[in-house]
């Protein structure tokens, strides 16, 4: 019915909750990547990360969606984070805090039936003085430092921790654990070192268990995978090895409304500070999305969004609310208001955004903004 014109036109979906956008969470990619990453550890299980709300993705989706595919392990890490998530999960999952706890939190965490990971003498003591007051057994995992000298007992404290738990019956340590510092780097030497410290601290504790990979650490060697994988950014499909290609599979896509379209002459000044000036005429559109979005603000005069693979520079400094791209490379008329252009997709993944804007995936991901309709599917 509508004349040719009309026929190379971008559809316009009717933006539902008065979002400026969609962020589509895939879940059946989550679960194919929980399925693949479980593979090449098994017979060793796999925990999930869902700290910071899985990445922005939403602990209660993620982490209801990987129970239902057999994950009973799920590490945050706040203590707050293990509040809000367990009510959303059957008893028979258990919930980590990486953290561990903060003083004053020790009895609503035995309330609630949350298991600390212990990174201090201090910490021990104070869940073991716990569990004494409440003539209870109280679960708990030990994290040591390895030689991340980030979080987890010292190597001086071992002794001290040893003596602790002969002598205490107040605890039940269900796994030791560590973090390595370097797993996306499968040529850092960093990571040897840690497996060795991680041997020595094995044979100072020989009765427990050890969990040791993340995302990173999966791809090293089986010598890294212990009894339980903690993978975050694997899962949500992020790399989690540089120089390899990803075997992930995208979780995340960011479509984003077009507000307004222009066209400018030769010398225009776009965006705050006037700092992109157009070298010829030039057809822009502005995005309903910027860096309180999630669209990070280094990449001003950087990076792009896509349309039907066509790339569409990002012109100007990103703004709060909004992003100017030049569209000049698609058929005039092709966008126009409401439309909607792809920041996270087909066309561009999570790392390619990430290294356009000299950040890494994490921080994408755990940056994207509320105002987008969110949709799991
Ligand atoms: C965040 C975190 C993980 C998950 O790391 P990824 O690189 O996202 O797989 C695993 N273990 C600990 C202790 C962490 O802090």
């Amino acid at each position: 019915m509508n004349g040719g014109m009309m026929d190379f036109r971008a559809p316009k979906l009717a933006l539902e909750s008065g979002a400026c956008g969609y962020l589509t969470i895939d879940l059946d990619a989550l679960c194919r990547n929980y399925e693949t990453l479980s593979s090449i550890v098994a017979p060793a299980r796999t925990a999930a990360v869902v700290k910071a709300d899985s990445y922005g993705l939403g602990a209660a989706q993620v982490s209801r969606t990987l129970y239902d595919r057999g994950c009973r392990h799920f590490f945050v890490a706040h203590f707050i984070e293990a509040l809000r998530l367990r009510p959303q999960l059957p008893g028979d999952a258990t919930i980590f805090v990486l953290n561990g706890l903060l003083p004053g939190n020790e009895a609503t965490c035995a309330d609630g039936g949350i298991v600390p990971v212990i990174n201090s003498l201090e910490q021990l003591q104070q869940w073991a003085e716990t569990a004494c007051a409440l003539r209870r057994k109280l679960p708990a995992v030990l994290q040591f430092d390895t030689g991340m000298s980030r979080l987890g007992i010292q190597p001086e404290d071992r002794n001290a921790v040893a003596d602790h738990l002969r002598t205490s019956e107040h605890l039940e340590i269900l796994f030791i654990m560590s973090h390595l510092a370097s797993a996306d780097e499968v040529d850092n030497t960093q990571n040897a070192d840690q497996l060795a410290e991680m041997h020595r601290v094995s044979a100072e504790f020989p009765d427990y268990d050890v969990s040791f990979a993340n995302s990173g650490g999966i791809f090293l060697s089986e010598d890294f995978h212990g009894v339980l994988a903690r993978p975050g950014i694997a899962l949500y499909g992020g790399t989690a090895t540089s120089d390899v290609a990803n075997p992930m599979e995208a979780v995340v896509r960011l479509d984003v409304a077009v507000v307004q379209t222009r066209t400018v002459p030769e010398g225009a000044r776009v965006g705050y500070g006037g700092v992109h000036v157009t070298k010829g005429e030039t057809r822009l559109a502005t995005i309903a999305a910027g860096y309180a979005d999630g669209l990070p603000r280094s990449l001003s005069d950087r990076g792009a969004v896509y349309y039907n693979g066509v790339r569409l520079p990002i012109v100007g400094r990103v703004s709060m609310d909004s992003t100017t791209i030049d569209i000049s490379a698609l058929p005039e008329g092709t966008l126009s208001f409401g439309s909607m252009v792809e920041v996270l997709g087909d066309h561009q993944t999570l790392d390619d955004l990430a290294r356009d804007a000299g950040l890494i995936s994490y921080e994408i991901l755990t940056s994207l903004g509320h105002r987008f309709h969110r949709q799991y599917r």
